[in-house]
């Protein structure tokens, strides 16, 4: 089919299930705003945006935090394109300021295996934070190799597919899509 035939969108293409709507995420990222407004009241509040998949969800969550905070961002290689963790962790950015004296929130799109979010952990924890935290907006807990990850703040449990939109991309694509949703097939390349 050519692009002018095209009956949808990126946003209607029914290669897409729609798991959570762009209201249900908004409304669960508000109640996570809210909770950590309350659990930081009189702290030195950092969030650490894990990208590029958490990039969406960081700006909504901060703009649901009532409290002064700083936002800084690590960048660490994951799935390389393939739909499939290689539990190989490399730190590609770091942060551009110390979080020694803070209170740090790192800011995940997903934990699935887990071993990107404790390898970041492990690197943090040598950095004099006065608190290590972790938000997630997904939890996908069936595939968990690192079963003692302890995840503080998460919108949402999904079950184990393999998910885009809000941030999280299938190869660099789909991240725009203002709802989560499970990629039904590999895309060709279209
Ligand atoms: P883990 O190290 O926990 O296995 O994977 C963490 C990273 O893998 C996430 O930050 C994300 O980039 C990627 N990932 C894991 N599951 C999914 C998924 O269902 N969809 C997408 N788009 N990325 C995923």
């Amino acid at each position: 089919m050519t692009t002018e035939t095209k009956k949808y969108t990126e946003f209607t293409n029914p290669n897409l299930e729609i798991l959570f709507t762009a209201e249900q995420i908004k409304e669960r990222v508000a109640q996570l705003g809210k909770q950590i407004t309350k659990d930081y009241a009189d702290k030195d509040l950092v969030l650490v945006g894990v990208l590029k998949g958490s990039c969406v969800f960081l700006s909504d969550l901060m703009r649901e935090i009532d409290l002064k905070l700083s936002i800084d961002f690590m960048a660490v290689s994951s799935y390389k394109d393939a739909q499939v963790s290689s539990g190989d962790v490399e730190i590609l950015k770091d942060l551009t300021h110390p979080i020694r004296g803070k209170d740090v929130i790192v800011v995940e799109d997903i934990v699935d295996t887990g071993l990107t979010l404790s390898h970041l952990l492990e690197l943090l924890k040598t950095r004099g934070a006065n608190s290590l935290k972790v938000a997630t907006l997904l939890d996908k807990p069936e595939p968990r190799v690192v079963k003692n990850l302890k995840i503080d703040y998460c919108g949402f449990q999904i079950p184990n597919k393999f998910v885009v939109g809000y941030g999280l991309d299938a190869a660099n694509r789909y991240r725009n899509l203002p709802f989560i949703a499970v990629l039904k097939e590999a895309q060709s390349a279209e």
